[in-house]
């Protein structure tokens, strides 16, 4: 994507994402108006004739191309550095349909144990019924990636980082492993967003993320992206895309736009702040061990910082005090909300939610854009308050 400038430059791409590479004016408005149209019209039988055979590249009916949704796409697709992007209404939209687009009936799928739990309920509840097999490996071990692998197999669905316990896959190997049998492979790297980690220049042939999450990032929108090369995307944008209808409404698609302007700036923040709430947390007696890739102590911080270039806010810790107290504790905490997904203003918690059956207690933190020394004071005062002993 090159951005329309009165210089020959390109420009970078946090410049890009801030401004619109708009064809037309739009009468000044500084931000791109929303196309709130479901179908485009034509002068002549002749040319709707000719733009519905290019329905790809054309705007026919929103189902297929919006001009909202599409600048969006081009935004996404100059980050992550791929041919192309279509963006869906949800992130479990986008990882359904990239995981249909690439199996047919009969197949096999190698995919990481500790991916996202509703991704792996579609390959065990969903895909069986076209006779589609998922065997799941401790995606930390290379080997146990290429063990897995069938005659059939035509997918490797990695995650990394994982959201939930955070551990990394080495893509590039996988990536070499799945190609050596035939296979393609995906991975969901909306832990890491497109500004930290970039899978398809490691060999990954699909790239799939929850806009959702981080890059929408103020908790208002739900989305999701699959970006990749011209003829993977060409048959994904002519099957799944346009036929299982799950495009992105226009709306959405602004209001993602929006996100995306401070994505860069806002992953800083995250980083510096996860990482400082991090290491507090490793400095504490009641912490037995706190899981960031972005740690040295993280058993694949090496790997971390050879395939990611920063780290999100997203981390856990274990403790051996009692869950109740754990959980009078996450109740007393004011900065950090209880829910489900990240990547938005608001820090939050979850407490137990890997339903793994251990005798520590698994907490879950995301860290928002509140000052890290308020969240610090935070966690100390309901310390404080379950009888947890903090230092500072
Ligand atoms: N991938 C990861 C890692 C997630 O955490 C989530 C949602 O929590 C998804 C995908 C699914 O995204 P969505 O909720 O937008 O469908």
């Amino acid at each position: 994507m090159t951005l329309k400038t009165n210089t020959t430059s390109m420009k970078s791409l946090q410049t890009q994402l801030v401004h619109d590479a708009h064809d037309e004016r739009h009468h000044g408005a500084v931000t791109p108006p929303i196309y709130q149209n479901s179908l485009f019209t034509f002068e002549t039988v002749a040319a709707y004739e000719n733009a519905s055979l290019d329905q790809m590249n054309r705007h026919v009916y929103t189902r297929g191309n919006n001009p909202t949704v599409y600048e969006l796409e081009k935004k996404l697709a100059a980050l992550e550095g791929a041919d192309s992007a279509r963006c869906f209404a949800s992130g479990m939209a986008a990882i359904s349909s990239a995981i249909l687009s690439v199996v047919k009936c009969g197949d096999h799928i190698v995919c990481v144990d500790q991916a996202y739990g509703p991704a792996k309920r579609f390959m065990t509840e969903y895909l069986p019924k076209f006779q589609v097999a998922t065997t799941f490996v401790d995606g930390t071990s290379v080997e146990a990636v290429r063990a897995a692998i069938r005659p059939n197999t035509s997918l490797v669905y990695l995650e990394s980082p994982s959201s939930l316990l955070f551990a990394l896959q080495d893509i590039q190997a996988c990536a070499d492993i799945a190609h050596q049998a035939g296979a393609l492979v995906l991975i969901d790297n909306t832990w890491a967003t497109p500004i930290n980690q970039n899978p398809l220049a490691l060999g990954v042939d699909l790239v799939i993320h929850s806009l959702t999450k981080y890059v929408g990032g103020h908790s208002d929108a739900l989305g999701g992206a699959v970006l990749g090369r011209k003829e993977l995307m060409e048959g994904l944008f002519h099957n799944e895309f346009l036929l299982l209808g799950s495009i992105m409404a226009p709306q959405t698609a602004a209001l993602i736009m929006r996100g995306l302007r401070t994505l860069p700036l806002r992953m800083k923040q995250h980083q510096e702040s996860g990482l400082e709430i991090a290491r507090f947390l490793e400095r504490q007696h009641w912490v037995a061990s706190v899981s960031h890739p972005g740690l040295p102590s993280h058993p694949q911080h090496q790997l971390a910082t050879q395939q990611m270039s920063g780290f999100s806010s997203v981390f856990c810790f274990e403790t051996q005090i009692d869950a109740e107290r754990m959980k009078q504790w996450a109740n007393k905490l004011e900065l950090f909300r209880i829910g489900v997904s990240w990547g938005g203003y608001e820090s939050l918690v979850l407490v137990n939610a890997t339903g793994a059956n251990s005798d520590r207690v698994h907490v879950r933190l995301y860290i928002g854009l509140e000052d890290p020394a308020d969240i610090i004071a935070d966690i100390s005062a309901a310390c404080e308050y379950a009888g947890i002993p903090c230092h500072p």
